[in-house]
Parts: structure tokens; sequence; C-alpha cells
């Protein structure tokens, strides 16, 4: 029987990780459980950052952005001398279980911790939606509503300019932020890994657009495309001015939305209800409108089936 649990965030930060740590916390305290939290992931448990965790430490928490505990890339951790630095600071404090918030590559790091010895569960934490076995990752919904947001107020002075405004946006493994933004958004033109890119169909969409509209908008995901040459082309190649807008980082913070927070919070919950009943390499996913647990071998395929249909649909909406 587990009785002290560790719980971190890992990786690129995400709206709703607070949201996450309060629930793991509060919901292993109602069952008896002690808690620390280790600061900046696998980097605060190798140079032993970890505090205990009181209900009143997550207190005021869920609404803030980023993530409370700190987050940290640490590519060491793939060594496994730096992950046997990390297991013992962990058994030093008699942490028998832990709970990972992050992306895919927290999860490959649990992984490797797990095959030493120590039982981990993953929360998916990323803005990024690219964890496969979940149809959704905390995070996703902020930023997305941030990206439309930046988005809509391009379009006002784009709109005033003749313009077409280039807006690249996050997603490095997958075009999700880009899609649903491009669709929210009434873009001309979507550029991702899924839908593929090709010049000339660009400045077609680009040009029909010009025959009715005073802009057009192009979402781009990032790592696509050099932005600032496509809108040379653009410029080039059809009525409008192009100009490109990168928003960055942008993207990752900000107040997390209502859909993030609940999702966080029952995620957290549910992986510190995994943890006690016994299981191990796990992580949460919410697949076809169902929080599960799954492994994360099988959480780390690549899905997009879901992207492909929403291609389809994007196609008709011209
Ligand atoms: P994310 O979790 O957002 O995908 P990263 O890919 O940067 O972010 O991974 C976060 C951290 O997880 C890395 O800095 C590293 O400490 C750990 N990690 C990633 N991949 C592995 C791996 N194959 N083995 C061990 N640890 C890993």
């Amino acid at each position: 029987m587990i009785r002290r649990i560790g719980v971190l965030t890992s990786g690129g930060d995400a709206p709703g990780m607070n949201a996450a740590i309060r629930a793991v916390t509060r919901s292993a305290i109602v069952k008896g459980l002690e808690v620390f939290g280790i600061h900046d992931g696998y980097l605060g448990m190798y140079e032993n950052r970890i505090e205990r965790l009181y209900r009143k430490s997550v207190s005021e928490k869920m609404r803030a952005g980023g993530t409370f505990l700190g987050t940290a890339r640490l590519v060491e951790f793939d060594q496994a001398e730096v992950r046997q630095v990390a297991l013992e600071n962990l058994r030093n404090f008699n942490i028998e279980g832990l709970v990972v918030i992050g992306g895919d590559g927290s999860y490959r790091g649990g992984l490797a911790l797990s095959k030493m010895g120590m039982p981990v569960v993953g929360v998916p934490g990323t803005i990024d939606n690219d964890i496969g076995g979940t149809d959704y990752t905390i995070g996703f919904d902020t930023a997305i509503n941030t990206a439309v947001e930046a988005v809509d107020k391009l379009r006002d002075t784009s709109n005033s300019h003749r313009r077409c405004s280039i807006i690249e946006v996050m997603g490095r493994n997958r075009g999700d932020i880009a899609v649903w933004t491009a669709m929210a958004v009434g873009a001309e033109v979507c550029i991702c890994k899924e839908f593929g890119f090709n010049l000339q169909e660009v400045i077609e969409n680009v040009r029909r657009a010009a025959q009715s509209k005073r802009h057009a908008i192009i979402i781009v995901a990032e790592n696509m495309v050099k932005v600032e040459e496509l809108a040379q082309e653009i410029s080039a190649h059809t009525p409008f001015e192009a100009r490109a807008t990168v928003l960055g980082h942008v993207q990752r913070g900000g107040s997390p939305t209502v859909r993030d927070r609940v999702f966080a919070s029952v995620m957290g919950a549910t992986a510190v209800e995994a943890l006690l009943s016994g299981k191990d390499r796990h992580c949460v996913c919410y697949r076809d409108g169902k929080i599960v647990v799954m492994t994360f071998e099988e959480a780390l395929v690549d899905d997009q089936t879901d992207l492909l249909e929403k291609f389809e649909i994007f196609k008709l909406l011209w």
C-alpha cells in the first residue's frame, strides 16, 4: 500500500498544470497519503529539491497560468546514473509512487524511471495536444483560445489595410493548435504536417479570397515553412501585401480556461486513484468521451485520425 507520493511538472509548461497539481495533492490527502512536490521536474528530482505539500500549499493556485512547482528540461535524464541519483532522492523521502504531469518527453522519462522500480502514472500536460493515446491534453484549450483571440485582433488590422496575415502558431509535432485555430477564425489556408504544404495551392486560395474580401488569413504550424519567406511569395503573387506574425510563447501563458481546469482536476485525481490501485507505467487519457487509464507505450503511439477528418471539413468551408 502506497503511503507517500511525489508530483512534478516537466517539459513545456501548460495552463492547467496548477489545477492538476492541486487535484493530485488534495485527492491524495483525502485518501490518507502524504504528498511531496518536486520542483522543476526531473532536474529538481536530481538536485533533491523536494518539499511536502499540504492542502493549503495548493490554495489559490488553480487560476494561475504556468506551474507553481516550476518545470525544466534535463536532457541527461536519459542516462541511468542520473536517474539513479534522482531515484535515491525520492527513496530518501520514502516516496513510493510518482505522478508526472507533462508531455510525451516527460512520459518517456517516467517510463525509464519506473523501469528502475518507482511506480509512475502520467497526466497529459502540454498545449500541443500531441499525445496519441488521449484526445485531449491539459493546456490545449487555453492555448487555442489565446491564439484565436490574437488572430481575431490581427484580422481587424489586416482588413483595414487589405492585407494577408500569416500567423505561425505552436505545435511541434502535431497540427492541432493550427487546425483548431484555422477553423475557429475561418482561415483561408492552414499549413501543418497533417494537411501538407503546396505553395501554388496557397497562392491560388489567397487569390480567390482577394476577389471577394479585403483580407486573408493563413495559419501555419511551427517548423512547417519560414513565414517571412511565405509572406514575400504571397506579396509577389497575389493582390495582398502579406505580413507574418509568430505568436510564440504567449500561447503557453494565461489563466486556464474552465475546460482545462476541469480536465486537469479530473485527470489529477484519476492519476492518484490509478497509483493506489497498483497501476504503474500508465497515464490518464481522455478517449472517446471517457477518462481512461492506459500504458505509456499505448499512449505514446501517434494517432492523427481526428485531424484528417477535420481536414475534410476544412475544405468544405469556403
Ligand atoms: P514534454 O514533456 O513537454 O514533451 P520534453 O520532450 O522536453 O518535454 O521532455 C521533458 C523531459 O523529460 C526532458 O527534459 C527529459 O528530462 C525527460 N525525457 C525526455 N525524453 C526522455 C527519455 N527518452 N529518457 C529519459 N528522460 C527523458
